[in-house]
């Protein structure tokens, strides 16, 4: 389903962060990307979500090379794949409803079919009936609770996620952990990354471990 070609990736100014990649995901596996900080781990998921394109070799999805895709498409691309970065930030001055509804803002639903959609993606990450709680309201695990809804609101089939246990309490990185595992028994594509592989070590997923740009 996900397929790797031969990817490099070097950045403006030269410094390579993959080096002549390949990978090959099978649909509804569930991987986990580890190594050191600077290995290229983000940057694997930012060629995916087309925040960033190779320089040599081809990002494949269900056999569309979406490295490729027109920059008008794109937003039509990330939002057909759940995407958890580091930089997107929940917006602080709305609700936790009004977070999950900004996915669904440009697409054509009529709005009840949204405001279920919402509650339900709520209800899934184990936020049912805060809808009205504002960001700061929420502790840090209920915070990353939202960004997980707001990802999954659209309800995708591939889920990629960078750091998405970082900076949380070992409770609640479990609790996060296991919501991942959750979606992938549900048959979603899971691929994220971690500093902290012993965290998913009870699901045994696959593991694909990067050093300096290189699978090891
Ligand atoms: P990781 O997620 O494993 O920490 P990254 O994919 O973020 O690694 O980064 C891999 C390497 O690429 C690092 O050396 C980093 O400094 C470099 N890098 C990442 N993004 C950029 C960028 N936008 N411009 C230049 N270098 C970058
Ligand atoms: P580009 O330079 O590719 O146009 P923009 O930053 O203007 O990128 O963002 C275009 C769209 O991509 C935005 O509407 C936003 O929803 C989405 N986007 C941008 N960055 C991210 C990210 N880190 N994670 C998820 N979606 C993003």
């Amino acid at each position: 389903m996900i397929r790797f070609e031969q990817v490099t990736k070097r950045y403006p100014g030269g410094h390579t962060a993959l080096e002549r990649v390949d990978i090959d995901i099978a649909r509804g596996e569930m991987v986990v990307v580890t190594g050191h900080s600077g290995a290229g781990k983000s940057t694997l998921l930012k060629l995916l979500a087309v925040l960033e394109r190779p320089t040599e070799g081809r990002v494949l999805v269900g056999g569309e090379n979406v490295s490729a895709l027109k920059r008008a498409a794109l937003p039509y691309w990330r939002r057909s794949i759940g995407l958890i970065m580091q930089d997107q930030r929940l917006l602080f001055d709305r609700s936790a409803f009004d977070n999950v509804m900004l996915p669904l803002s440009i697409s054509s639903h009529p709005p009840r079919e949204a405001a279920k959609r919402v509650s339900a993606a709520l209800e899934r990450v184990g936020l049912a009936g805060r809808e009205k709680a504002m960001p700061v309201e929420l502790s840090g695990g209920e915070q990353q609770r939202l960004t997980i809804a707001r990802a999954i609101v659209n309800r995708p089939q591939i889920l990629l996620a960078d750091e998405p246990t970082a900076h949380l309490d070992d409770a609640y990185a479990r609790d996060i952990a296991d919501l991942f595992r959750s979606f992938n028994e549900a048959g979603v594509t899971v691929l994220l990354t971690t500093h902290d592989g012993g965290l998913f070590e009870r699901y045994a997923p696959r593991r694909l471990s990067l050093a300096h740009g290189t699978l090891q």
